[in-house]
């Protein structure tokens, strides 16, 4: 984030203005002491002995900051307490600016002070100046105890360091970095040596984009860490997992106390967790994030959720808010998820309900293909035609693009085999959701159909297929089918999410979670804008009218695709999952009263009566 505007910073006698004016004439560049912006009135007061306010100092503020937007060019330095976060943010407004911060204690100052004849502060007067500093996070700090030229090397030191390291220049990590240095971050990126395959990646990486005009390539990892200024601020986008592990082993002997490790991977929650608990004890912080939207994503801006403890949270948070994709009102598709493990959780729930959407998109293509008859090319237009309204999602966008790519006169979906790999994260998403108790059954029915078309090929066997027919359905009733399972996929993994948040305590803002997925990432959508807004009344989406009127208007089509594509055999087990979940959350039939009595019969299990309903349990002897 380097640029050319420096505010040297710090309470009365600090040495601002000292340092500021030498720092200048190290940067070549103009010097500027903030005292000499005060309005006449504000000289008044001070000569009378009276205080400044907040609001006698906006004024000041204000006018520091056009001069600062009118240098930002040529550059300056100035020398300005700017000792809350107020007056830094107003300082910011249209310019990046580079704060110095001159650090010591009360009694260091008081010191510093008593040396010196010219210069006398009443203690009380001090204090006061200690009670409003609010230290900065993100400026560059040098103790005040060492000699200006000192300082001035440590600060220069640090002005050639980069503000952001990356590690991992795969798939993911290039396009992050990419989209990192196109924000104007200065950059340090590290990619490990593999003798014969991984030589040089990092600098071949620089040197292919012309974007990275600021950063630095290294396969050394001390190097790459010393090349970065503190507090360190690095992002892994590695493999995850064990590896995950053996990196941070690797890496944190090289780093100091109050640095920040960010995972982008697709780790565990739980791991997250593990880990950020891990490296606290060794003055480490860690932050765990969720990072959603592929390649393009990553380079054009992501959704990203980030979780972990607040004050590393403060420290990373202008850099992902930056590169992050933008909601309908541009704001960032980033936002602080909560505590230890939960941007992960949410990540992993995200791609839970991906594996959902894509399946039931392939369930719908199924009809269309197989009992419509319809080629993929006319597939594509019927998905085509519903993005343009309500159903709109990136999935159905992409799917239909993908049906109308041609190898010569053949549609490549032809030519792919039926086989769908997985990266484990519909498995945890359905390993959370039993383990909670959440019957998110279209995310198991979709990993399920995953794993049933990789064993598939093993069996040989030839079932019967009857010819029954059923009545075709319109387009728009398929359409009004694929809305409703939607709504029960979303309604189910936002559900996961909540029942996570009572259980960790996390307080998971519903809402927000929803809005930083209706851009950058996969399953963004319409229905997710919607979704949005529902919960910021509304717990469960399930109590939101909106949401029930059309269930209940639309669930005889639901049904109908479904009797309409088992009649055709076709497997379709989001499809089938959801109306089930309908049919089991409605009253007017029983049946866990027979697994009530079972339980009871062979195990004792007892079972509660609905003629009491204080909840007591009852036995019946039944033999
Ligand atoms: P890639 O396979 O393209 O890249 C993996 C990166 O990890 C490479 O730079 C690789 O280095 C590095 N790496 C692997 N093992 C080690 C190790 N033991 N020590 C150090 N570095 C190692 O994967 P992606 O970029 O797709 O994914 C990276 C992470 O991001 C994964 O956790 C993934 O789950 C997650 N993710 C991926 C998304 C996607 O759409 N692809 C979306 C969101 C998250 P080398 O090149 O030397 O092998």
């Amino acid at each position: 984030m380097r640029n050319n505007i420096f505010i040297v910073m710090g309470v009365s006698g600090s040495g601002k203005s000292t340092i500021g004016a030498k720092l200048a004439a190290a940067l070549s560049l103009d010097f500027l002491d903030g005292d000499d912006f005060h309005p006449p009135e504000n000289i008044a007061k001070m000569a009378a002995g009276i205080p400044l306010d907040d609001a006698d100092r906006m004024g000041w503020l204000k006018k520091l900051n056009s001069k600062a937007i009118e240098l930002k060019n040529t550059g300056a330095v100035f020398a300005c307490s700017s000792l809350k976060e107020s007056y830094r943010q107003m300082l910011c407004n249209d310019v990046n600016v580079n704060f110095v911060y001159l650090k010591g204690t009360y009694q260091e100052v008081f010191d510093r002070l008593s040396l010196r004849k010219d210069h006398f502060m009443p203690p009380a007067l001090l204090k006061s100046q200690f009670d409003a500093l609010e230290e900065p996070k993100n400026a560059i700090t040098v103790s005040l105890l060492e000699s200006p030229e000192n300082i001035i090397i440590q600060i220069m030191q640090k002005i050639n360091k980069k503000s952001f390291g990356l590690v991992g220049l795969g798939v993911m990590g290039k396009s992050l970095a990419r989209n990192l240095a196109r924000n104007n971050f200065s950059l340090s990126l590290y990619n490990r040596y593999v003798q014969g395959s991984e030589e040089k990646i990092a600098e071949k990486t620089i040197a292919e984009y012309p974007e990275f005009v600021n950063a630095s390539g290294f396969e050394d990892l001390e190097a790459f860490v010393n090349d970065l200024e503190t507090p360190r601020k690095i992002f892994l986008m590695i493999k995850a997992g064990k590896e995950t592990d053996e990196f941070i082993d690797k890496i944190v002997p090289f780093m100091d106390k109050g640095d920040v490790l960010i995972d982008g991977g697709n780790s565990h929650f739980a791991d997250t967790k593990r880990r950020i608990d891990y490296l606290q004890a060794k003055g480490i912080f860690f932050v765990g994030t969720g990072v959603s939207g592929g390649e393009k994503g990553a380079l054009e801006g992501p959704s990203i959720m980030p979780s972990g403890p607040k004050e590393a949270l403060d420290l990373v948070t202008p850099f992902l808010m930056k590169i992050a994709a933008k909601d309908k009102d541009h704001n960032p598709c980033c936002a602080l998820i909560g505590p230890d493990g939960s941007g992960h959780f949410i990540k992993m729930v995200h791609n839970g309900v991906e594996y959902a959407e894509m399946q039931l998109l392939a369930e719908v293509y199924a009809y269309f293909r197989y009992v419509l008859k319809q080629n993929p090319e006319e597939i594509s237009e019927v998905f085509h035609t519903w993005n343009q309204g309500k159903l709109k999602s990136y999935l159905l966008e992409i799917t239909a693009k993908l049906l109308t790519k041609k190898e010569g006169d053949t549609y490549i979906i032809d030519q792919i085999l039926d086989k769908a790999g997985n990266k484990g994260t519909g498995n945890w998403t359905t390993v959370t959701a039993t383990e909670m108790g959440i019957p998110a059954t279209m995310i198991t029915a979709a990993l399920f159909a995953r794993y049933i078309s990789t064993i598939k090929h093993n069996y040989l066997l030839e079932l019967p297929s009857d010819s029954s027919e059923y009545k075709k359905l319109s387009i728009s009733e398929i359409a009004n089918a694929y809305e409703v399972a939607r709504m029960v996929n979303h309604q189910q993994g936002f559900e996961l999410i909540r029942t996570a948040s009572e259980t960790y305590n996390w307080e998971l803002n519903l809402s927000e979670i929803a809005r930083i997925w209706t851009n950058g990432c996969i399953i963004r959508s319409g229905l997710m804008e919607e979704i949005s807004t529902i919960f910021e009344i509304k717990k469960d989406l399930f109590a939101a009218e909106s949401f029930v009127d059309i269930i209940k208007s639309q669930k005889v089509d639901l049904k109908a695709f479904c009797m309409g594509s088992l009649s055709a055999d076709l497997p379709i087990p989001t499809f089938t999952n959801a109306l089930d979940f309908l049919n089991g959350i409605r009253n007017h039939t029983q049946t866990a009263n027979i697994i009530q009595a079972q339980r009871d019969f062979f195990g004792a299990h007892t079972y509660q009566r609905r003629n009491d309903p204080s909840g007591k349990s009852y036995h019946t002897i039944w033999e």
